[in-house]
C-alpha cells in the first residue's frame, strides 16, 4: 500500500496525486526496489531542490523546526526581487537563531551602484519586516561575487553549529550552495547528500563540514505575488534579467503613459514634467503613449506588439488593476513584484500601475 511508503531519501510519506508536495513519486517510479520521492531523485541526479508553497501549512510547521534547532540561518533573497522573495513573519519560524541575510544577484544592478547605501536600505527593510541579522552581504552566487566573503561570514557566525540556507523559490540557493563547493573543494556527488533525519520532520538535505557540522538546504517557497505566475516559461525567460541593467530614462509629462510590454503599464496622471527610470530587463519593450490613447492601444495591441504575453498566454493573465500612489518624496521607486521597477525622480507626481491581479506593486525609497 504505497500510503505507508516512505521515501528513502527524505522519510517524507510517499504519495502520487500532487507534484506541489512532499513526498510526491511519479507512478512508475514505485515499482523501483528502493522508493525515493522526484524531489530526493532528482537532488541526487540533477543536484536540484523542488519548492512547496508557502501556503502550505505542513511546510510552515516545518520551517518552525529551524526555530528549534540550535543554527545559523542564511536567508538568501533576490535583489531583482526583494519584495517579491521576502518570507513574509520569518523571524517567527527561526527563534533566537543568529541570521545572515545575502542577497544575491547583484550583478543585475547597474555597476555605478553604491553598495553601501544598498545596503543600508536592506538592513533598514529587514528591520521593518521585524527581522533581526547579523549581517547583510550584496553577492551574486551565479558570478561567483563576495561568494568567499559570505562563506568566511558563515564560518564566523556559525560558531561551530550547522547552518540552513533558505529562501524563496528562485532565489539562487542551489547556484549558491554549487559555488560553495566548486569554491571549497570536494567532489559534488561526494558533498551533497540526501539523508533521512531520525526525529526531525524537515526535508532538506546536507552538506557536511568540516568539522562534523552540517550545511543544509531547504525546499524553496513559492511566493504567489510574482508575475512568474502568470506568463509561460518562455515568456518569463524574456521578462527575468539575465545581465546587468542598462537603466531606461524617460522625460515624461502629465497624461502619459509608459507600457511595459503587454504585462503592465504606468499612468503618469499628474504632476510637473517627471523623470523616471526603468529597471526592466534589457530586451523587454517599453512603449510611451497618451494617456488617452492607452486603453485603446492595450485593447489592439496586447498580445501584439506589447507583448509578453503573447497570442497564447494573454488570456490566461489576470485582468490589470489599478494600483494608484502619490509620490511624496524625491527618488521613489514604483515596485511590480517579479519584473522590475521605475524610480520617479522628483516629488508630487500622482502615477496609476496597472497589473495583473495579485500581482505585488508597491512602493519604496530608491534602491540605487
Ligand atoms: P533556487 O530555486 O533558490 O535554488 O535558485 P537557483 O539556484 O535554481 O537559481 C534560480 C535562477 O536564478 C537560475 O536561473 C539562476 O541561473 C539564476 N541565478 C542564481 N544566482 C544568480 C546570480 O547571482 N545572478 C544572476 N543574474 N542570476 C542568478
Amino acid at each position: 500500500n504505497q500510503d505507508e511508503m516512505i521515501c528513502a531519501g527524505c522519510g517524507a510519506a510517499i504519495q502520487t496525486h500532487d507534484q506541489t508536495q512532499a513526498g510526491y513519486t511519479p507512478t512508475s517510479a514505485l515499482e523501483r526496489e528502493v522508493v525515493i520521492c522526484q524531489r530526493c531523485f532528482r537532488l541526487n541526479h540533477y543536484n536540484e531542490v523542488q519548492d512547496v508553497p508557502l501556503e502550505n501549512t505542513d511546510f510552515t510547521n516545518k520551517l518552525h523546526e529551524l526555530g528549534k534547532r540550535n543554527a545559523l540561518i542564511v536567508k538568501i533573497v533576490d535583489v531583482f526581487d526583494f519584495e517579491g522573495s521576502w518570507i513574509p513573519g520569518f523571524q517567527r519560524y527561526i527563534g533566537n537563531n543568529n541570521v545572515l541575510l545575502l542577497v544575491n544577484k547583484i550583478d543585475l544592478l547597474p555597476q555605478s551602484l553604491n553598495e553601501n547605501k544598498l545596503k543600508d536600505w536592506v538592513r533598514r527593510e529587514a528591520k521593518e519586516q521585524g527581522l533581526k541579522v547579523r549581517d547583510v552581504l550584496l553577492i551574486s552566487a551565479e558570478k561567483k561575487r563576495s561568494v568567499e566573503e559570505a562563506a568566511s561570514k558563515m564560518d564566523q557566525l556559525r560558531n561551530g553549529k550547522d547552518v540552513y540556507i533558505t529562501g524563496c523559490t528562485n532565489v539562487g540557493k542551489s547556484t549558491f550552495i554549487n559555488s560553495l563547493i566548486q569554491q571549497f573543494g570536494g567532489d559534488e556527488e561526494q558533498l551533497i547528500t540526501t539523508s533521512y533525519f531520525p526525529g526531525t520532520t524537515l526535508d532538506m538535505i546536507d552538506i557536511p563540514l568540516d568539522d562534523g557540522s552540517k550545511l543544509y538546504d531547504t525546499p524553496g517557497i513559492i511566493n504567489n505575488k510574482q508575475m512568474a505566475h502568470f506568463v509561460s516559461n518562455k515568456e518569463l525567460k524574456h521578462m527575468t534579467p539575465s545581465k546587468e541593467i542598462k537603466p531606461r530614462i524617460y522625460q515624461l509629462n502629465e497624461q502619459q503613459t509608459l507600457f511595459i510590454a503587454g504585462l503592465a503599464r504606468m499612468d503618469f496622471t499628474k504632476g510637473d514634467s517627471n523623470s523616471f527610470v526603468a529597471y526592466f530587463a534589457n530586451d523587454l519593450l517599453l512603449h510611451r503613449t497618451k494617456l488617452e490613447k492607452a486603453d485603446e492601444l492595450y485593447a489592439a495591441q496586447a498580445g501584439e506588439m506589447l507583448s509578453p504575453p503573447g497570442k497564447e498566454s494573454i488570456h490566461e493573465m489576470p485582468e490589470l488593476v489599478a494600483h494608484s500612489f502619490h509620490i511624496k518624496h524625491e527618488k521613489t521607486d514604483i515596485v511590480i513584484s517579479g519584473l522590475g521597477w521605475i524610480t520617479v525622480v522628483e516629488p508630487g507626481a500622482s502615477v496609476t500601475v496597472h497589473a495583473p491581479k495579485g500581482a505585488g506593486v508597491s512602493i519604496r525609497e530608491a534602491i540605487i
